[in-house]
Formats: C-alpha cells, sequence, structure tokens
C-alpha cells in the first residue's frame, strides 16, 4: 500500500501557528502549565505538514519543549477542560493521520471521554465503559 502524502494543515484545523520549535518561541505563545492540543510537523514553502499530533492534560509548554530538535514547527490550542482537547486532539488524529502518531489518543485517565468523530470505532457509547487503555 502506498505511503500517503503528508497532509497539509488548513486554515479551518482551529489551531494557532505555526510557529517554530524553540523555547523562546514556546514561551512566547504557551502560557505555563495549561491544558491543550498540539500538532508537530516541518514548514516547507510556507506550508505546515503535519507529522504528529498531541494534547497535554497539565504542561503544554512541557510537552511541546520535549520535541524540540526533532520537529521544526508546532502549531496548538489550549483549552480549560481536558475533554476539549482531547477532543481536538482526536479531531486532528482522524483529520490528518499523522505518520510520527501511530495510535489513536487515549482519553485523560478516569474520564469517559469519548471520539467526537462518528465514524470512529471509539466513538459512543461502546467505548465509554471500555478500559482506558486500548492495547
Ligand atoms: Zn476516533
Amino acid at each position: 500500500m502506498a505511503k500517503p502524502a503528508p497532509k497539509v494543515a488548513a486554515q479551518g484545523s482551529g489551531l494557532l501557528g505555526p510557529f517554530t520549535l524553540t523555547a523562546d518561541s514556546i514561551a512566547e505563545h504557551i502560557e505555563p502549565l495549561s491544558i491543550g492540543a498540539y500538532a508537530l510537523g516541518r514548514l516547507r514553502d510556507g506550508k505546515f505538514f503535519v507529522r504528529k499530533v498531541g494534547r497535554d492534560d497539565r504542561d503544554l509548554a512541557g510537552a511541546l519543549t520535549a520535541q524540540i530538535g526533532a520537529h521544526d514547527a508546532f502549531k496548538f490550542r489550549s483549552y480549560v477542560s481536558t475533554r476539549k482537547a482531547f477532543e481536538k486532539e482526536c479531531q486532528l488524529f482522524h483529520s490528518f493521520i499523522p505518520s510520527g502518531t501511530a495510535a489513536h489518543p487515549v482519553r485523560p485517565p478516569g474520564t469517559r471521554f469519548v471520539c467526537p468523530v462518528t465514524d470512529c470505532e471509539l466513538s459512543g457509547e461502546g467505548w465509554a465503559s471500555a478500559p482506558e487503555r486500548l492495547t
């Protein structure tokens, strides 16, 4: 099977950026200890190519800092709720199928959040009662 071409993050991704992935840039754009979802990738000819998506339920800036050197650029959005961040991570995962993100996002521990993408097998009530980790 042919490897799918990297997808360009459209304006409609709902994320801010792209910004270069450096400590200064992270500090400039992201509040300390915030919840958020993000996309990591590279910039080419002014376009952002998503390689990986993720979220952090406590320290978005710390999660991005840990990726410095592995990726050129990031986009992000911060949220006040882990549910919103999880749902955004799911939407990013389904929209871009990033090559650097192997598995479906895992919901925050202790929650019963489900994937908001309706044709995902992990959406709906079935998954609400499933174990927290899929593997
Ligand atoms: Zn899903």
